[in-house]
């Protein structure tokens, strides 16, 4: 996994002074690192029947298909507020300064069905709490949480696992 790593840039101040940003756009380009991405996290729920993947806008689609594919499963979008075409239900979550949203179509989960919810990078956890959230106020069960990324420090996989949710990532990064 460390050449995965190395297929990662990482950008310093972006989007804002402080923040490390870990640009995945080089590693998707990367034909053996997004085959070993996608096995990587697709690996661990291989035998844990899972009926779909929720995929997290924007960069949680890209990686999320590819996964749902490999594991014979279905493919569903949690978009931003005002994205999706038809009924939907909404989730806030906190950012550092005000609130967002996202939502998933009201039909998308069928009642009982196990989700893994899967995006490129796990922070504080929070957009990942939200979705869970959804996928259970949608009548789903979350069968876990795949990330290429963990950033451990801001404590996202400890937030899920107080939620019940066992995440996997592939990958770690020191600092925020
Ligand atoms: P959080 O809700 O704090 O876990 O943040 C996770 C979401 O924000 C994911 O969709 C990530 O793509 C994005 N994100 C947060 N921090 C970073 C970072 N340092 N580099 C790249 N993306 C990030």
């Amino acid at each position: 996994m460390n050449d995965l790593k190395a297929l990662i840039r990482t950008i310093p101040d972006y989007p804002k002074p402080g923040i490390m940003f870990r640009d995945v756009t080089t590693l998707l380009a990367n034909p053996d690192g997004l085959k070993s991405a996608i096995a990587g996290m697709a690996a661990p729920y291989e035998d844990h029947k899972i009926d779909a993947v929720a995929g997290i806008e924007a960069r949680g689609f890209i990686v999320g298909g590819a996964v749902a594919d490999r594991l014979g499963c279905g493919f569903i979008p949690i978009r931003k507020k005002g994205r999706l075409p038809w009924k939907t239900i909404g989730q806030e979550y906190a950012l550092e300064y005000g609130v967002d949203v996202i939502e998933i179509h009201e039909d998308a989960i069928a009642k009982g069905s196990r989700i893994l919810i899967v995006d490129d990078l796990i922070a504080t956890g929070g957009t990942a709490e939200a979705a869970a959230k959804l996928i259970r106020r949608s009548g789903g069960e979350v069968a876990g949480a795949a990330f290429i990324i963990d950033l451990p420090e801001l404590g996202g996989v400890a937030r899920l696992k107080s939620h019940g949710i066992d995440s996997h990532a592939l990958i770690a990064f020191e600092g925020h």
